[in-house]
């Protein structure tokens, strides 16, 4: 692959989080892990615990104005940001998970895997003190309208997303770039593998036929009417 093409280049992540263990567990596994190995992601997990200063490490503290649960100090939160600006320089994006946020798309992951260096922040309980919304992060980020327990999971969703976008992580190119909301927001097509008949259930004829033209428009056709038929949306908005 040619180095315009932007192989080489390695995309920081700091993920701060109080479940290091939860996050590098899922970081250790498949595409993200053969990339972090091959280098072209640099992704380290910050324990929000370690950028505390009093002995029992709190990093929630009750809601100002009452109310259920515990809200995320701002402290540590900015601490830890400061930290990872003095030991990797000014990351390029600080993203907040937060159910409040823009929603994930392809775009957004296209945007954000074009960067240097992006942190993540993790929320919990019943969320993050708003300062750190207004003066620390410069996104916030959902994963969809729903609310998940803490920004783990949205955190190693954005990752994945993400890093499958950075040039040389996914083995073949041409496969990311024929993804699902790729190529002109276009579901991707139908695929089979063998056996060409399993209980009754055959393969569509055109995919054995061996002529690649014909598959070609058969997908290309495949795709459209999937979408038309699962997500006119995607049509219209384009
Ligand atoms: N009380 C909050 C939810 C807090 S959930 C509310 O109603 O909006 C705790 C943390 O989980 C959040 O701070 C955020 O970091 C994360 N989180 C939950 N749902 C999320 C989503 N859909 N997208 C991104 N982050 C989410």
């Amino acid at each position: 692959m040619s180095p315009e093409r932007g192989e080489g280049r390695v995309l920081k992540i700091d993920i701060v989080t109080i479940f290091p263990k939860m996050v590098e567990a899922t970081l250790a596994e498949g595409i993200v892990a053969r990339a972090r190995a091959k280098g072209l992601l640099d992704i380290r997990v910050l324990d929000l615990r370690d950028f505390t200063t009093d002995r029992h490490r709190v990093v929630d503290d009750a809601p100002f104005g009452g109310g259920p649960g515990m809200v995320l100090k701002p402290e540590p939160l900015f601490a830890a940001v400061e930290a990872i600006r003095a030991e990797r320089g000014a990351p390029s994006a600080v993203v907040l998970t937060s159910p409040d946020g823009e929603t994930l798309t392809h775009g957004v992951a296209a945007r954000l895997s074009a960067l240097d260096h992006v942190v993540i922040l993790c929320g919990r309980y019943e969320g993050v003190d708003e300062r750190v919304r207004d003066h620390l992060a410069t996104d916030a980020i959902s994963i969809g309208d729903y609310v998940v327990s803490g920004g783990e999971l949205p955190a190693l969703v954005i990752v994945d997303a993400v890093a499958r976008l950075v040039p040389g992580v996914v083995g073949d190119e041409a496969s990311v770039a024929g993804d699902t909301f790729a190529q002109g927001g276009l579901l991707d097509y139908p695929q089979y593998t063998r056996p060409a008949e399993f209980r009754g259930m055959k393969v569509p004829q055109v995919l054995l036929s061996g002529h690649h033209a014909e598959i070609e428009q058969w997908r290309r056709e495949q795709a459209l009417a999937r979408t038309r038929r699962y997500r006119p949306d995607l049509l219209r908005d384009s």
